[in-house]
């Protein structure tokens, strides 16, 4: 493990990509040169003339102005023979592109870096990237070649334009598809994790030079300064204890709230899924494998990503061992739920059907309970349902009765769940959940950065008890525990990493991000 990552590189190659989407028929694409050498391929494509060594008069394009050019490539350029490449010197347009230059130290990578934004068909992106692969081959043997996955990315984080967080920022953003999560994803990469986990590192490592300090120069030293520290250390893993104690909630944000659908068997369960799964922002998919397989349909709540599974599987036993595997997912998608959606048929609310769910049921779930089929129900069937909802506890008149089929009550259903889903969340029933918006707090947004922040908290909660209060420690083996602090929330920024992590974080990303 390094504690820096500040390497000195040698001399990196340049790298290229498409860096915006691979559709089809895109109005334009982007595509990103990085590297020592960016310039030096920006002039050979500015160069009408096929030359070893185009025409360093040629004008580039201001730094960070958009610039009109032409690009220009080698006739021969889908061929990636030397020889064959460069017969002749006539080459031809490719494209007429707006060109920007970013050069480092500020760029995206921290490198030297170029934008081409050409028209986006295929035959454009391919004659570009073409020309590229060519100048490969080029006799001056220019380092260039394909980017690998993440790694302009991992080349900004190298270069200190981004630490660990914000590179998972980004990753989140690019794959954010709900109001809440790029929200989420803009703020942890516009760096509120990272200033809030240096901080509290840069406070413990200020404490251990008091600490290291009292180690060198003995009893000399009274105790005054280990007295002071300990108000500010208390304080400290008092912050951080609150850090952890979030109710999960950035990485539900980021992943998705859980939502699962029960009930009795045909109480509607299915169709409820299929009438929300009907609106636009659904996607249905079903865990691939068995005929009793868990349907998991993806929507947009009110701006949160919810993933609700149907667990219709959970019926009696089986001795069918494909359908044993449904139960077991079915029963893992309710274990795994941060909300539960109990749809009863109306006119079988007796109690058995009720109370059919709560078995499973852990108290720390939230739970909505919806009546369906009210087309076919009578008045007094609803008006037993309502008393058996009073007799459960819940509050008289927030009884929620849908028809799946005739779709009656679907939109104060819909509303009243999006509100359930914000309170989740946010513990805020007006439902828009501003005030996380304005809450200036950092959340932790995935498990790597709450292990780590646990690991510290332990560590001065050891120095805290058996150093400060019950001295049981000596001096140096403490000051270890602060050591291992630091450390733990250095992991989080990638101040201190090892290359494993690295891969792990970066997996994340597709090439030309
Ligand atoms: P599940 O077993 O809980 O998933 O229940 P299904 O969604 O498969 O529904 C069971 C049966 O009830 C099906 O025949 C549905 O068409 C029917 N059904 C579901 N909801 C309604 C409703 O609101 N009104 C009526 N009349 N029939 C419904």
């Amino acid at each position: 493990m390094s504690d820096s990552h500040r390497r000195t590189l040698p001399e990196q190659d340049t790298i290229f990509a498409l860096s915006s989407g691979a559709s089809q028929k895109a109005g334009v694409a982007v595509i990103r040169i990085s590297g020592p050498h960016a310039d030096v391929v920006l002039r050979h494509l500015l160069s009408a003339q096929d030359v070893s060594d185009p025409d360093p008069e040629l004008a580039l394009p201001k730094a960070r102005m958009a610039s009109l050019r032409k690009l220009f490539g080698g006739i021969s350029s889908t061929s990636v023979d030397a020889g064959a490449a460069l017969v002749g010197n006539m080459k031809e347009i490719l494209d007429q592109a707006l060109v920007l230059r970013f050069p480092g130290p500020r760029s995206f990578t921290g490198e030297d870096v170029v934008e081409l934004h050409v028209h986006g068909g295929l035959a454009v992106v391919s004659a570009v990237t073409n020309e590229l692969m060519r100048l490969r081959m080029h006799p001056l043997a220019i380092p260039l070649r394909p980017a690998e996955k993440g790694e302009f990315t991992r080349r900004a984080f190298e270069n200190d334009r981004m630490d660990l967080t914000e590179v998972e920022g980004l990753a989140d953003l690019i794959s954010a598809e709900t109001t809440e999560q790029r929200r989420l994803a803009l703020r942890q990469m516009g760096g509120n994790l990272r200033v809030l986990y240096d901080s509290w590192r840069a406070q413990i490592i200020k404490c251990m030079a008091n600490v290291e300090a009292v180690i060198d120069f003995g009893d000399d030293v009274d105790d005054d300064a280990l007295d002071a520290m300990a108000p500010l250390l208390r304080d400290l893993e008092a912050e951080l204890s609150a850090h952890v104690q979030d109710n999960r909630r950035g990485e539900i944000v980021r992943s998705g709230v859980r939502v699962a659908i029960v009930g009795a068997p045909n109480a509607g369960k299915s169709s409820l899924l299929n009438a929300l799964a009907k609106r636009p922002a659904a996607i249905v998919s079903s865990v691939a494998g068995t005929t009793r397989d868990v349907i998991e349909v993806h929507l947009d709540v009110a701006g949160v990503a919810v993933i609700l599974s149907d667990t219709a599987g959970i019926r009696e036993e089986t001795e069918d061992a494909i359908e044993q595997i449904g139960i077991e997912r079915a029963k893992q998608a309710l274990a795994d739920a941060d909300l539960v959606l109990h749809v009863v048929d109306v006119r079988q609310t007796d109690g058995a059907s009720m109370r059919a769910f709560s078995d499973t049921q852990s108290d720390s779930v939230g739970v909505v309970t919806v009546f369906n089929k009210t087309d076919l129900s009578s008045e007094e069937e609803r008006q037993v349902a309502a008393a058996t909802m009073q007799q459960l506890g819940r509050a008289k008149g927030s009884e929620l009765w849908i028809s799946c089929t005739t779709g009656a009550g679907m939109d104060a259903f819909q509303s009243a769940f999006e509100t359930r889903v914000r309170e989740l969340l946010w513990n805020n029933s007006s439902g828009t959940g501003h005030e996380c918006d304005a809450s200036p707090t950092a959340v932790i947004t995935r498990a790597r950065h709450r292990v780590h922040v646990e690991n510290a908290i332990h560590s001065l909660r050891t120095f805290i008890h058996e150093f400060l209060e019950q001295n049981n420690l000596p001096l140096d083996i403490a000051t270890e525990e602060l050591r291992h602090a630091a450390s733990e929330l250095g992991q989080i920024t990638g101040t201190i990493h090892t290359e494993d992590v690295l891969d792990i974080v970066f997996q994340d990303f597709c090439i030309g991000k």
